[in-house]
């Protein structure tokens, strides 16, 4: 059976498509977005979180390693050597408390669709169903494929969150398995776009126009972030991209948020992101969508 590697599966999901949701959470991702909200999801390998204060300096990771990679000085807590640690994951398997885990792991489409199918009940009651996200569900097309097939043989409604970075010959099977595509557009200005998401968004706009032309159903998704592509010109480019590619059912701007700074000291990740970046106040969410209204654009909510 086909399986893959996921990091999470969160149930009663209301912000991953319509209704109540399932949703899969894949690991990897060819992009390095500044912002990324889930930096433990590009790796495709496992990441190790580490917290510290959940420690209660039991010492039985320290019997587990095969790489010395951890240290219990007296009297303190566990001490994580990220240069020795291979991730492979020994120590979390042993740790009650927590403080050591583990994500990334493999799953095959039984084990997921064990999962999916729990809440088919709530899915027809609320026009919901089955999220793949990521990372880059994309990133993993043959395990997302055999998932939406699995999903869908099973009459669950199915959506996929990508960043569309992705070679059509792997997209264009999944385009009849797909429900609704939630496809996150993140900057117009390609130049900017490379420095922002570490690649050119020429791939994207083509499996964009190429999902929107195979008559895909499509939610347009557009973090807006200050100071980097909340400009503009950027949503001057998603007007334009809308008066292109005229089915787009909507385009939804979401806030930028900063809750993700917190995972570095667990995942033992540094950023260049500056931390002057606030979230957008409500009052400027408004405006920016009251623009894109204007221009004939069909925003979401
Ligand atoms: S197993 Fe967990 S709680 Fe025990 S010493 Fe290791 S990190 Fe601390
Ligand atoms: S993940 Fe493996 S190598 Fe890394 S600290 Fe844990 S047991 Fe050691």
């Amino acid at each position: 059976m086909v399986s893959g590697r996921i990091f999470d599966i969160q149930r009663f999901s209301i912000h991953d498509g319509p209704g109540i949701r399932t949703t899969v959470f894949l690991k990897g991702c060819p992009l390095r977005c500044l912002w990324c909200g889930n930096p433990e999801s590009i790796p495709s390998g496992t990441s190790l979180s580490y917290v510290p204060d959940r420690c209660i300096a039991c010492g039985a990771c320290l019997r587990v390693c095969p790489e010395q990679a951890l240290l219990l000085p007296a009297g303190e807590k566990v001490r994580l050597d990220r240069h020795r640690c291979m991730r492979c994951g020994e120590c979390a398997d042993q740790c009650d408390s927590k403080a050591l885990e583990a994500v990334g792991r493999d799953a095959t489409v039984g084990d997921v669709m064990t999962v999916v199918l729990r809440d088919k009940q709530y899915y027809k009651a609320s026009g919901g169903g089955m999220t793949l996200s990521g990372g880059e569900p994309l990133f993993q097309p043959r395990f997302a494929e055999a998932v939406l097939r699995a999903a869908k043989a099973r009459e669950v409604h199915c959506c996929v969150e990508t960043s569309g970075y992705a070679l059509w010959g792997a997209v264009r099977h999944l385009v009849p398995l797909v429900d609704l595509w939630l496809f996150d557009f993140k900057e117009t200005n390609p130049r900017l776009h490379e420095q922002f998401m570490g690649k050119s968004n020429k791939l994207i706009l083509d499996t964009l126009r190429q999902l929107h032309d195979a008559g895909a159903r499509i939610a347009l998704r557009c973090p807006m972030i200050p100071q980097h592509n909340a400009r503009q010109e950027h949503l001057d480019g998603i007007v334009s991209l809308l008066r292109r590619l005229p089915r787009i059912e909507s385009v939804e701007l979401l806030p930028y948020y900063d809750l993700w700074r917190g995972k570095l000291n667990r995942f033992g990740l540094t950023s260049t992101f500056p931390e002057s970046v606030k979230p957008p106040s409500h009052a400027t969410m408004q405006a920016w969508n009251e623009y894109l209204r204007k221009q004939g654009v069909p925003v979401a909510g």
